[in-house]
């Protein structure tokens, strides 16, 4: 029976019900508005939304669903990493409704579910087997990670300053477009010449794949500099989204492609996280994985950015995983929601216990 799964790990509110074939029954996802007058997620208004929106969230979800609280055969929560407030919020809701219902309570790890996601049936035309490689670029995650099987991962590098979206949301503030800034800035290079300005690829052609973009703020920054902010011309604002986009759309090219060198049995590359979204950098990655032979796989955009289908379809294919190994169903109900919980320690949740 289906699983309801509920994603506070951030800004958004969301919550979901997926059949275990992957059949999405019903979701919906609240972005909280509070945070935009400071220009960021502020966590003690990011829990306190949570709270106030999630039980009419649920009761909406099961009832777009047509389904009955106990028609439910799992409950599944975000439980990290994260901030700590929202993972408290929605675990603690999950974890009540488990019990009132006597369903196992399972615990999703926010960057396991966003990993997986692209194996929900319906996105990638061959299922994306294992292993692949998975590009996780998000506002606070910029990583490269061999997805070798359910728990299974292995990071080959990651940023070393900035998230990429990160960098897409400070270049936003700085011309002006308000938060979050990745899609205002994609929209906004649209109408300009991303040959405009000459912007630095910090790490670009050096071994391995990790990632800085901490100089390229700084180089926007400088490019800026001689223009009155309240006064900034549209081609030389529109010309800076655009190299800014290019710029990164270079570096994570570069990037993924020595990644794909370290992971010579990768049998595809999937994308997700919310810079994901971005149309240009879904296009360059179509152009390196076609160039090398594989299929490149990347969910539609609302489920690149931060929802309950993906945590409610990690729980599904770590419930698959445990019973193909002849281990029962994890009970997570005494697991407390981290702030950090690294991809590492996945495997060993579905390791045999010892004798
Ligand atoms: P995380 O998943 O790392 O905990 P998050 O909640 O910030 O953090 P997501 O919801 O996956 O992550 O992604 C949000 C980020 O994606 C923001 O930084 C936003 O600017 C960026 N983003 C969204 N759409 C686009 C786009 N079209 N182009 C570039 N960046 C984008
Ligand atoms: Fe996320």
């Amino acid at each position: 029976s289906p699983v309801l799964a509920i994603e506070s790990s951030c800004d958004d509110t969301a919550c979901a019900i997926v059949g275990t074939d992957g059949t999405i029954m019903a979701e919906a996802t609240l972005s909280q508005s509070g945070h935009v007058p400071f220009g960021g997620v502020v966590p003690e208004i990011a829990a306190r939304a949570h709270l106030g929106a999630l039980p009419a969230l649920v009761r909406d979800v099961l009832a777009r669903a047509g389904m009955r609280p106990g028609d439910i055969g799992a409950v599944a929560a975000s439980c990290g990493p994260g901030l700590i407030g929202g993972l408290i919020v929605g675990a603690n809701f999950a974890k009540g409704l488990a019990i009132a219902l006597e369903r196992p309570f399972i615990a999703v790890n926010h960057i396991e579910a966003h990993a997986l996601t692209a194996r929900l049936p319906g996105i990638a035309p061959d299922g994306a087997p294992f292993p692949y490689l998975l590009l996780l670029v998000s506002g606070g995650h910029c990583q490269c990670i061999a997805v070798e099987g359910v728990g299974h991962y292995r990071r080959l590098g990651g940023t070393i300053d900035d998230a990429a979206g990160e960098a897409f949301d400070k270049v936003a503030k700085m011309l002006g477009l308000g938060w979050p800034g990745g899609p205002a800035v994609e929209a906004l290079a649209r109408e300009g010449d991303p040959a405009a300005f000459a912007l630095p690829r910090p790490l670009m052609g050096r071994a391995g794949c990790d990632f800085s973009f901490s100089g390229l703020k700084t180089a926007v920054a400088q490019k800026l500099a001689p223009y009155d902010r309240d006064a900034l011309p549209h081609d030389v604002a529109a010309g800076l989204a655009a190299s800014f986009q290019l710029a990164v759309s270079d570096i994570v090219a570069d990037r993924i492609g020595h990644a794909l060198d370290m992971m010579p049995d990768a049998r595809g590359l999937v994308a997700a996280g919310g810079v994901a979204a971005n149309t240009v950098l879904r296009a360059r990655l179509t152009d390196i994985a076609r160039a090398r032979g594989l299929p490149f796989a990347a969910p539609p955009l609302r489920l690149c950015t931060d929802n309950a289908v993906m945590v409610a379809w990690a729980a599904i294919e770590t419930m698959r995983e445990a019973a193909a190994r002849g281990l029962p169903i994890p009970d997570d109900i005494a697991l407390r929601p981290r702030p950090r919980w690294p991809l590492g320690e996945m495997a060993a949740r579905l390791a045999a216990p010892q004798a």
